[in-house]
Order: structure tokens, then sequence, then C-alpha cells
């Protein structure tokens, strides 16, 4: 028997930037797209010809009747506290939404629907702080942060749960991913949009960072360590590698990163180059933004993604810096923040 022409997709934690990403592939491939989120407005619910459904995911009954409503033929779990930093402060949270939320997807597909296929958004932040200079699907984890703890819990429970029951499910562990659709609080972002600005000629943003202050101060952004290195890919690519995994017959895990690591100076060097300054002008480093927790190096061997499902990484480095500097001069000046839309276009269904 074939796939149905239309497939049914079911994507929770959709409001963010991956979501962004692959509900515009999934809807040009044709798939008619339920979406989940826990907010009435939302970064995403511009999006139309989406069915969103408003409610927390991590309430057994709202994900029970959710599941049971769509009858889903994929599901793609990309809810998430998402950065390591903010799990510290939301130790229990962070488990609830990124260890066991992705078990009780597993249970509930076991009760409703055992043929869905399940995706699931795992992190190299599972790797911590790996011996290993690059990292693949072996790589001993070693998390560091309740984020990665809980990542890695997920991780696992559904690599068993597809060996005990032969659930389709799989995980992409991915690796840092940017966009014009990353919030602010990125470091990726503050620096595209610090270098935007200044080539607009301010030198004061309103846009504040984490600690409240103007992005830019008197031209100057202040960053943390400008030494630590990622493997930065761009979003857009990474939901291109969910839909394959999950179309592929044989469900595991992979790897899903660009196999390059960039630092955070280079990221700046390249954004303000393309402003025509010198990142040196413009950048402060400030003790106080310094972290110990942060996985200092990450680089993806994603061999295997390349050989089973001939995905490869579509936008480089350069490319990805430059598409997101253009995109914040293209919002600074029609003073039209990137994410956040209004909500309008948008079929809400309450669960
Ligand atoms: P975002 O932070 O942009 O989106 C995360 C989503 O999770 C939001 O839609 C939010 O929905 C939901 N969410 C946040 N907190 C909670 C909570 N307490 N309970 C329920 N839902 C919550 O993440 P990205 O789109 O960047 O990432 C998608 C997934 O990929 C995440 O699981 C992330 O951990 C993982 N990942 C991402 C990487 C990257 O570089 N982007 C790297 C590695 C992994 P709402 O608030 O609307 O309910």
């Amino acid at each position: 028997m074939g796939m149905p022409l239309r497939r049914k997709v079911l994507v929770t934690g959709a409001s963010g930037q991956d979501g962004y990403y692959l509900i515009d592939l999934l809807q040009k491939q044709g798939c008619i797209v339920h979406a989940q989120s826990r907010r009435q407005t939302h970064p995403n619910s511009h999006l139309s010809g989406t069915y969103w459904h408003v409610g927390d995911p991590t309430d057994g009954d709202f994900l029970d009747s959710l599941i049971a409503g769509v009858m889903p033929d994929e599901i793609y779990n990309l809810a998430a506290i998402s950065r390591p930093v903010l799990s510290w402060g939301l130790p229990r949270e962070t488990a609830e939404v990124n260890a066991f939320l992705p078990q009780q997807i597993c249970e509930l597909l076991l009760k409703h629907k055992p043929g869905c296929r399940f995706f699931q958004a795992s992190s190299s932040e599972i790797f911590g702080d790996s011996a290993d200079r690059v990292q693949n699907e072996q790589t001993p984890c070693v998390p560091k942060s309740p984020y990665g703890a809980a990542k890695l819990y997920a991780h696992r429970i559904i690599g068993a749960y597809r060996t005990q029951y032969g659930l389709h499910a799989s995980t992409g562990i991915l690796f840092n991913h940017e966009s014009p659709q990353r919030p602010l609080s990125f470091v990726s972002q503050k620096i595209a949009y610090a270098a935007a600005a200044i080539s607009l000629g301010l030198s004061h943003t309103p846009e504040t960072d984490e600690r409240g202050r103007p992005i830019l101060r008197d031209g100057k952004i202040a960053l943390g360590d400008l030494s630590v290195r990622r493997d930065f890919g761009f979003a857009g690519d990474y939901v291109e590698a969910m839909r394959l995994i999950v179309q592929h017959h044989a469900a595991d895990d992979y790897v899903i990163g660009t196999g390059e690591d960039h630092s955070i100076e280079e990221f700046c060097n390249e954004a303000f180059n393309l402003v025509g300054r010198k990142w040196t002008d413009h950048v402060n480093v400030d003790p106080g933004l310094l972290r110990k927790v942060d996985s200092h190096y990450t680089r993806a061997n994603a061999a295997k993604i390349r050989s089973v499902l001939n995905w490869q990484p579509k936008v480089g480095f350069r490319e990805l810096v430059s598409i997101m500097v253009k995109a914040q001069i293209d919002s600074i000046q029609s003073n039209v923040p990137l994410s956040g839309e209004p909500d309008n276009g948008r079929r809400s269904v309450e669960c």
C-alpha cells in the first residue's frame, strides 16, 4: 500500500524558528498541516492554511485529544525549553517538556495510531563537552545541562520504543541552526542585528538583550566568549532533513549538521565585513556574559544522513550570515520585526 496522497501532519512546538520553516515546507509538499502552540498569538500565527491547536502539550488530556482528534500520519515534535542556559532556571519544566513529552507522544501513538511516523528534535547538547573532535551518532553522550540531559532521555527512550514496539520513531541530533527567524536572545541574531543597525547609522538600538540593555549601545555590542566554536547551519536546510528522515522506510537516529565549525569571532567578522565595518570597532567582551556550562565546541559528522538519505546543507556559513544581516536591515528599515506578526489568516481549533 502506498502512502495517502495528502499526508496529515502534526507539528508540536510549531510557533518557533523551525516550526516556521517546517510548516512552509510541509505545505509546499502538499501536506495537511496541524500545528500546536500554547499561545493564541505567536510569531507563526500568520502562516495561512494551517490548523492551529492552542494548548499545553505537557497536559496529558490536551495531548491525548489532540492526537486522537487529528489522527496524524506524521508528528514532528519541536516543543522544548530550547535554550540550555534557561534550563537551569526551569529544571522541572525542562524535564517535563524536553524529556517526558516525547515519551508521552510515543505512548499516545501506541494508543491511537501506531502506524504514525514520529520525528523528535534531538540536540548536539546531548554530547556535552565530548572528547571527540567531530560528533556522530556513536559519540559518547555527557550532557552538561538540564536541557542536554532531558534531550538525552528523550533520545534514548525513543530508541527504546522503536525497538520494543516497532514504532517508526526517529530523532535528528540537530546542531545549531540559525535563520532570520531566530529570536534576538540568540547570539547569532544579536550580531546580525547589531551589524545591520550600524550599517543604517544607529548607535543605540531599541531592542534589548537578556539583561534589558540595548543590544547596541554607543555603537558597541556586548558579547561573551568569542572563541566558542559551533557548527552553524541554516534552519531551512534542517527541516528538509527532518522530512527526509520521516519519509525513509526505516526509522533511525541521524546527526544533522554542516561539518564545519566557526567561532563567534568569525561570525562577528563576517557580519560586520558585510556592512563594510571592522568587528573589533563594535564588539566588547563582557565577562558578565561568559558561561560555564555551554558546550564549547560542536562539529557534526553528518556522513550517515548524507549517505543514507542524500541530505546535504545548501546554505554555507557566509551565506547564512549574509541572509541574517540582510533580513535585519530590511526589518529595521521597514520597522517590521522579523517574528511576531499579527494574528491573522489563522484557523484556530481549540482542543
Ligand atoms: P524555538 O525555541 O524557536 O521553539 C520551541 C517551541 O517550544 C516553541 O514553539 C514553544 O511554543 C515551545 N515551548 C517552549 N517552552 C515550552 C513549554 N514549557 N511547554 C511546551 N512548549 C514549549 O526552538 P527552535 O524552533 O529553534 O527548535 C526546535 C527544536 O529543535 C527544539 O526542540 C530545540 O530544542 C531543537 N534544537 C534546536 C536547535 C537550534 O539551533 N535551533 C539545535 C538543537 C536542537 P509556544 O511557546 O508557542 O507554546
